[in-house]
């Protein structure tokens, strides 16, 4: 709940398109928002001056997924409906906050890219974190193969206390059972509460809630699929009552990033290691010209290409992590073979790729960036 009479002086709202916008906008009973180019307000719910304000990002994915009948859970089309039908599904969130949404874009996760993460990372810092801001939390709707990766992003780059929270659905909208109307309603509770704050990106799913530094997707199909392996989740909810184990925390290892002036990012890609794995993918990928950086997802221990990862890694950095994709990596001077590669610690593939393009953006040196925290938590050094 605020208290003060003037919204945001939200300066240098960027969105997908490179147009900058400033928005002053006195509150009163109509959306404090107006419609910058390029972030199109789509809905805004009759504002209460009595509940806080929540913004939704929608990008599409089987939350916004529509399917034949009630009995297709599996085959469908991901991001067909848009973020106001998304608002109007669940019109308990109107007793939690005031809402307002923006179609970000309406694609399945494998299509959101840097462009996007970026418009929705700097849309976010300049709505939640511009001084005198008086929007208490962004939920991000994401397609959940891809959602760690963007939930990810936004913990490297959006860091003002505030919550950031990505949620998904398992089962489109128009199935039975559908869980993006009750992800939803508890992304938003998880939003608007000041239990949220200073715990960094949330993953609020299936009635639980994961730090977006730890969580992945673990399963392709089953409601239960973001887990956090090792640390578990940071809390969850009773009849769509927050709580949380712990007071706020932050992960250990955890980089940060301002992307606010970055207008894209440098290619990353990953490469899978296997047995009788001879490092020519990672040739390749270099030959193509425009990646910056490698991941290997291989075996522990290497993936027995040492020479041609050496001829890579003397050229782009190169970040090894596990196929496993779950495990700590050591430090690459206690690695054997492991000099030329940098350690992803416990950043997994798809993640370490996200944090690379960071590193590489905002002209970090890569290395550090992923051993220091290694070697000064292990280390002590
Ligand atoms: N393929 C969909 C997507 O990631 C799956 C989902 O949202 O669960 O957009």
């Amino acid at each position: 709940m605020l208290s003060v009479a003037l919204f945001a002086v939200l300066s240098t709202l960027a969105a997908a398109s490179p147009a900058k916008v400033n928005v002053v906008r006195e509150r009163n009973n109509v959306s404090p928002f107006v419609s910058p180019s390029g972030l199109n307000l789509t809905y805004s719910s009759k504002y209460n001056s009595s509940l806080p304000n929540v913004v939704i990002m929608a990008t599409g994915g089987t939350i916004a997924g529509s399917g034949a009948g009630a009995a297709s859970s599996g085959v469908y089309s991901a991001g067909a409906i848009g973020v106001e039908a998304l608002i109007q599904a669940v019109p308990d969130m109107l007793n939690i906050s005031n809402i307002y949404g923006y179609q970000i874009a309406n694609v399945g996760s494998p299509s959101i890219n840097s462009t996007i993460q970026l418009a929705i990372a700097k849309a976010a810092n300049a709505i939640l974190c511009a001084p005198g801001s008086v929007t208490d939390g962004v939920v991000v709707t994401h397609g959940t193969d891809t959602l760690e990766e963007t939930a990810f992003f936004l913990d490297l780059t959006v860091n003002c206390g505030k919550p950031v929270v990505i949620v998904g659905a398992m089962r489109p909208a128009t199935a039975y059972s559908a869980d993006g109307p009750a992800n939803l309603l508890q992304a938003v509770t998880a939003a608007a509460s000041p239990l949220s704050k200073d715990r960094g990106a949330l993953i609020t799913m299936n009635d639980r809630v994961g730090s977006a530094w730890y969580t992945q997707k673990t399963h392709v199909n089953y409601l239960d699929t973001f887990k956090a392996p090792e640390p578990g989740y940071l809390g969850g909810f009773f009849n769509n009552e927050l709580f949380y184990y712990n007071s706020p925390a932050t992960p250990t290892f955890k980089k940060t990033f301002n992307v606010n002036n970055l207008t894209s990012l440098p290619r990353v890609d990953i490469v899978y290691g296997q047995q009788e794995f001879d490092g020519r993918l990672l040739e390749a990928a270099l030959a193509f010209g425009d990646v910056k950086g490698l991941v290997i997802a291989s075996p522990n221990g290497g993936v027995g290409a040492d020479a041609a990862i050496a001829r890579v890694a003397g050229r782009i950095p190169v970040v090894r992590h596990v196929r496993i994709n779950v495990g700590m990596i050591a430090p690459s001077e206690r690695v054997p073979t492991g000099n030329a590669t940098i350690s992803s610690g416990l950043v997994n593939n798809q993640k370490s790729r996200i944090q690379l393009m960071l590193a590489l953006g905002t002209g970090a040196d890569p290395r550090e960036t992923f051993e220091e925290p290694l070697r000064s938590i292990l280390y002590g050094k």
